[in-house]
């Protein structure tokens, strides 16, 4: 087996009493499609940050392809590109000087930058886009040009902090085309989202919820970490059946599908036999229950809200 390209030991980050990443451990082999799962706030930039060499650790270390990422910034800069959560262009300048100026940036020689740029107008789609301010292209554009220039020095690890944010779904599909383009040449990828679809796209998932990594494997192996097939009822009048069933002690959580009630109960099968035999909601009617497989909404859900009780010991 490979090297892994990214090792982290230990990592920690603390702002004064704000624990943003707690004791952090894992390691990414060279490949892979790392997706970074978690809620607003549970540490995953602040884990990306430190990875770039722009956040000091506050202990543990983090190292890739070998290299200390703190102490050896300067080197390990060169390996990797980043492509932040806030516009990272120079909105004044064209596409062309936008690539140019990375390109100068990271000290890619003239001819070989002009053959880069070329290539990555391509594969960004912005060919027509040259003269173009960056500050005047749609969203969708100039996401995909703040990952052209984040890969104008030919790294072999790209950190992605929610790229596709706020985007359409065909251009985030269109990144997400260019993102396998990248792993098809054997990028490692190292992808933050919110989009539930786009993890199903990763070839591994890690969870962290305050700071702290809660699961690390493949998207198939965290829905099969559900202890049993969840329980889907249908139920009229729907809204004060979401209501009344959330304030049950038996249920974890109930979520709204399709027009579906979705249950997270410890365990299902109990309570729907005891509901078939004596349904307690006589305002409520009960027409129709289903079995269904968890979806990465659901590990989400179950991670995020402590629903301890409907995952097996350990999804890692
Ligand atoms: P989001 O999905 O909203 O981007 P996140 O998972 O990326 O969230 P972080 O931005 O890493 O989360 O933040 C983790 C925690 O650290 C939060 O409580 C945040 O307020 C705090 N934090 C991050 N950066 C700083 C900072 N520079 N100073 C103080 N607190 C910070």
């Amino acid at each position: 087996m490979s090297e892994p390209v990214i090792v982290l030991d230990h990592l920690s980050k603390s702002f004064g009493n704000v624990h943003a990443v707690q004791d952090l451990s894992l390691t990414i082999a060279p490949g892979t499609i790392f997706g970074f799962l978690g809620a607003n706030g549970a540490g995953k930039t602040t884990t990306i940050r430190m990875l770039c060499g722009l956040v000091h650790p506050t202990s543990g270390t983090a190292m890739i392809a070998g290299a200390d990422v703190w102490k050896d910034r300067q080197r390990v800069r060169t390996k990797f590109g980043y492509v932040p959560q806030r516009f990272s262009l120079y909105r004044d300048l064209t596409v062309l000087e936008n690539f140019r100026f990375f390109g100068g940036a990271y000290g890619v020689p003239g001819a070989e930058l002009e053959k880069r740029i070329e290539r990555l107008l391509r594969l960004s789609d912005l060919e027509e886009k040259v003269t173009a301010a960056a500050g005047s292209l749609s969203g969708g554009m100039r996401q995909l040009l703040a990952i052209g220039c984040a890969l104008v020095h030919d790294p072999s690890l790209l950190f992605f902090d929610e790229p596709t944010a706020g985007l359409d779904p065909v251009h985030r599909q269109q990144i997400w085309n260019l993102l396998y383009d990248l792993s098809n040449e054997g990028k490692t990828i190292f992808v933050t989202t919110h989009y539930m679809d786009e993890v199903e796209r990763c070839t591994e998932v890690g969870f962290i919820e305050s700071g702290r990594l809660l699961a690390k494997a493949s998207p198939r192996a965290l829905k099969s970490g559900f202890r049993a097939r969840l329980l889907e009822i249908d139920v009229e009048p729907l809204m004060p059946a979401l209501v009344r069933l959330r304030d049950l002690p038996e249920l974890l959580g109930v979520s709204l599908r399709s027009g579906s009630l979705r249950l997270y109960a410890q365990e299902p099968e109990k309570l729907m036999a005891r509901w078939r035999e004596n349904w307690p909601f006589p305002d409520l009617r009960l027409l129709g229950e289903r079995w269904v497989e968890p979806d990465m909404e659901d590990v989400f859900t179950a991670y995020s809200q402590g629903y301890d009780g409907v995952l097996k010991k350990s999804a890692s």
